[in-house]
């Protein structure tokens, strides 16, 4: 397997795949070392996390230039997601003894009764490029915790990332065979589908996740997934300041080039206010530095993927086809590395792929609407559910949209985040099941009820 550097389309390092023999066996290895590890104290494990979580911040500088490296991510943000991931563990390391503790319902009648939370056995965490620390973290982190054995199959573009967390978690202590770093594309991934596993925790796309969760229906476990969006953002008549919305609208659309779960995917902007949010908008993206992706300043690196650039000039082809009207980029930047300029398209409507197809790139949609009405039902004209944000000085008038919004997450005057102490999810076509907050916790443990009498 080839790890290209996406900024400079070179060899960064060449490594062997994982057959299904090897994955045979890290699984046999895994299924003995989980016995051993769920009888080491809460406390104990808790404390390899702890290990691991300084261990991010003491290598940060080394992680952080192979994750830019492997994926392009400008370098800055690539120690925000350091530091993103080591606040998610934080909250890990002070909530889960408390969700994992047993439970005593009634200690005083006949029959006691207590719940027990046992883990789920060995699970397979099947993961995507775009923040392999931040989606990693989310499952492999409580997983840990709870006692389970994981394979973990990082994205073959977040490969050598992979590498780095699996090194640190066995500095941290982590038993080797309790966690296993399996090598390889999308077929490593599909042999993980073919093993008796007690539990699928799968972000990526919607398309390999739907594939997953029916190749692994009949196993009957726990199979969670955190798919794709096409997140909108509305932007009231009332905003105070249509400088800052703008502002804040563009880094939720171009942030990690536009390839966040998250990002802002679609734009509606009330008619009283929209040529002066379009002109503050293409102003801002104008002016965003476009460049090498281990530099400090940069703020737009390659994509991940080559092919991701003839997907984006299809959708901007398509939607200028349809009408649409290119303000600013919809081409390839520079004449090296996977780069496409940061793209504004208005006129836009949804018969173009554009406002209904995840983007996963630079480029952002803006549609001129009438009423709040209008709105909701454009932001509601999607087959996905992960998140939606609207702009409005009034909380009442925003709440009232944010309450029609069929979506695991709503945001009021902020976009584009994730936060430990809430259930990250995606409702339709973004997801099954929650990480993050107790629920993420919960998600790798079964209840046990006792029922105990004498
Ligand atoms: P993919 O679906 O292409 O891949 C995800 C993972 O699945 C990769 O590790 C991939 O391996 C593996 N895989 C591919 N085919 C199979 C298979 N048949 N069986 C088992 N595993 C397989 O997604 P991307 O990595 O491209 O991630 C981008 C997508 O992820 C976007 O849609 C984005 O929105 C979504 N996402 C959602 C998040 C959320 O929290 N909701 C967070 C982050 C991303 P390989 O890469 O080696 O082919």
């Amino acid at each position: 397997m080839q790890i290209i550097n996406p900024a400079t389309e070179e060899l960064i390092q060449e490594i062997g795949e994982d057959s299904p023999d090897v994955i045979l066996k890290k699984y046999q290895q895994a299924n003995i070392a989980q016995s051993a590890w769920v009888a080491v104290p809460l406390t104990e494990r808790i404390a390899c996390i702890e290990r691991f979580y300084a261990l991010l911040d003491e290598e940060k500088d080394q992680l952080a230039e192979t994750l830019t490296q492997e994926v392009g991510k400008p370098i800055q943000q690539s120690y925000n997601e350091l530091n993103g991931a080591r606040k998610r563990i934080e909250y890990f390391i002070k909530n889960s003894a408390k969700w994992l503790a047993e439970e005593w319902i009634t200690e005083e009648d006949a029959t006691r009764e207590k719940i027990v939370y046992e883990p789920l056995g060995v699970i397979a965490n099947i993961s995507a490029w775009n923040y392999p620390y931040l989606v990693g973290v989310n499952v492999f982190v409580p997983a840990l915790i709870g006692g389970n054995g994981v394979l973990y199959k990082p994205s073959e573009y977040a490969t050598l990332t992979g590498l780095h967390i699996q090194r640190l978690l066995y500095r941290a202590g982590i038993p080797q065979n309790v966690f296993q770093i399996i090598i390889g594309k999308g077929t490593a991934g599909q042999a993980l589908l073919e093993l008796p596993l007690n539990g699928y925790f799968f972000t990526g796309s919607y398309r390999t996740g739907k594939y997953i969760a029916e190749h692994t229906a009949s196993k009957l476990v726990p199979v969670q997934l955190e798919l794709g969006g096409k997140d909108p953002l509305y932007v009231m008549d009332d905003i105070e300041s249509v400088d800052s919305v703008a502002e804040a609208a563009l880094e939720g659309a171009v942030y990690n080039n536009g390839q966040s779960c998250c990002a802002v995917e679609r734009i509606y902007v009330q008619e009283k206010v929209y040529d002066r949010f379009i002109e503050a908008f293409v102003d801002k993206a104008k002016k965003m530095v476009i460049g090498d992706p281990l530099k400090k300043t940069t703020e737009i690196g390659p994509l991940s993927r080559k092919e991701q650039i003839d997907f984006l000039k299809q959708q901007v082809a398509d939607a200028e086809e349809k009408g649409g009207t290119v303000l600013l980029g919809g081409n390839i930047a520079g004449s090296r590395g996977y780069y496409f300029e940061p793209t504004v398209v208005v006129n836009t409507n949804h018969n173009m792929k554009l406002m209904t197809e995840e983007s996963f790139g630079p480029v952002i949609g803006i549609q001129k609407v009438k009423d709040d009405r209008e709105a909701v039902e454009l932001m509601k004209d999607t087959p996905y559910g992960l998140t939606a944000a609207v702009y409005s000085k009034n909380f009442e008038r925003a709440e009232a949209v944010m309450k029609q919004m069929d979506t695991g997450t709503v945001y009021w005057n902020c976009c584009d985040r994730v936060s430990a102490g809430l259930p990250w999810s995606g409702r339709k076509s973004s997801g099954l099941g929650a990480t993050l907050s107790y629920q993420g916790i919960r998600a790798f443990v079964q209840p046990k009820a006792y029922h105990l009498r004498g």
